[in-house]
């Protein structure tokens, strides 16, 4: 028998994700973001069942993109960031890649590019993230630039990204959009907003094309924040493993790497073999929600390379085998990532090559 440790993906789940984002927002194209490998999910494997579903598709580098055309994706992928050197450019023209324009040096490269075609742009705004994008005062003469170059494909896409949208009682979504329409109103151009946070509770951000990630993965950006359109969401990775050991504990015993947890009465701890070389967050505090045979129980102890310790002794029968969820159906990830100090974000992506993805549709 080989280790249990599986991230589960569930198909079923991204089809019925992409077509919520569709019903929220039924006037938009949909880029479905796959950067980092989509989330950790594997970019290839998701991007093909969104193919069909999906307008366009987005990620972070252009070695990203390539992994996705080798692999038979056809539709026109976004570099969020851009070409990092202007030799990407005639690639991308020659790939049906998209590239965003976000300041002066890209729009540089752009117009002093030999292509073998024109390449489309997404001239990115920014409207108070601060990390990409033009400023105020060069967006009209950036867009008129971006329009006159032979270079640029049709009119461009004008985007802009929200530093806060899945913190729905602040007004800096409100003001960002604001802003984007004073900035944008007038060119007549496809215009861009939204990530998964603004497709589910910003309808004013959808504009003509949505780009959502995270949420097409089935986890709510608002963490364990309740929002009502997140809830409609279904994980699409279920990470599994198993029991494979169980014993009793005296009062007063410690379990681990540094005693961190001690038992307050007699206990049965079940050792479960995952732990952070698998992707499970070392930071996970005492507490911390497994699902052991369906049921919770509480992490007790510190997190190991390879393992973990959780106290089983309010669940019945725990025996060596028994199938053990750390998050996915049945366990939100924010709930494992908020006492980990962390976003679900970041614990999907940073899932190492070493838990083996395998698809498992119900
Ligand atoms: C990553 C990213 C997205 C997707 O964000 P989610 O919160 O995962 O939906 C959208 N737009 C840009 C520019 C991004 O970098």
């Amino acid at each position: 028998m080989s280790r249990p440790n599986q991230a589960r993906l569930d198909l079923a789940a991204l089809r019925h994700n992409a077509d919520l984002v569709r019903e929220l927002a039924p006037n938009a194209n949909m880029m479905a973001v796959v950067k980092a490998n989509a989330y950790g999910h594997g970019a290839v494997t998701l991007a093909r069942e969104l193919q069909s579903r999906a307008d366009a598709m987005a990620v972070a580098c252009l070695e990203e993109a390539l992994e996705l055309r080798e692999s038979g994706i056809s539709a026109p992928i976004l570099l969020l960031e851009g070409v990092f050197e202007p030799d990407e450019l005639g690639i991308a023209a020659q790939q049906g890649i998209w590239v965003t324009v976000d300041n002066a040096v890209q729009l540089e490269w752009l117009e002093q590019a030999r292509l073998p075609a024109p390449v489309q742009c997404w001239l990115k705004v920014d409207t108070g993230m601060h990390r990409l994008g033009a400023e105020a005062s060069q967006v009209a003469g950036f867009f008129q630039r971006l329009v006159d170059c032979p270079n640029g494909r049709g009119t461009p896409v004008l985007s802009t990204h929200f530093a806060s949208a899945d913190e729905v009682d602040r007004d800096t979504t409100t003001r960002q959009l604001a802003l984007f329409e004073r900035l944008t109103g007038d060119f007549g151009a496809l215009r861009s907003a939204a990530n998964s946070p603004g497709v589910l509770a910003w309808p004013a951000s959808h504009y003509d094309w949505v780009r959502p990630g995270y949420m097409l993965w089935g986890n709510s950006p608002f963490g364990t924040v309740p929002q009502a359109n997140a809830a409609r969401l279904q994980p699409v990775m279920t990470l599994c493993s198993a029991v494979i050991s169980v014993r009793d504990v005296a009062a007063g015993e410690c379990v681990g790497y540094g005693g961190s947890w001690c038992a307050g009465r007699p206990s049965r701890i079940a050792t479960v073999t995952i732990g952070y070389g698998d992707g499970y967050p070392r930071t996970a505090t005492n507490g911390t929600p497994v699902l052991v045979n369906g049921q919770r129980a509480p992490l007790a102890g510190r997190v190991s390379m390879d393992m973990i310790t959780v106290d089983v002794t309010d669940l019945d029968n725990v025996r060596i085998g028994d199938p053990v969820i750390l998050w996915g159906r049945g366990l939100p990830v924010a709930e494992v990532a908020e006492p980990a100090g962390t976003i679900g974000y970041e614990l999907l992506t940073r899932m190492p090559a070493r838990t083996p993805r395998v698809v498992v549709t119900p």
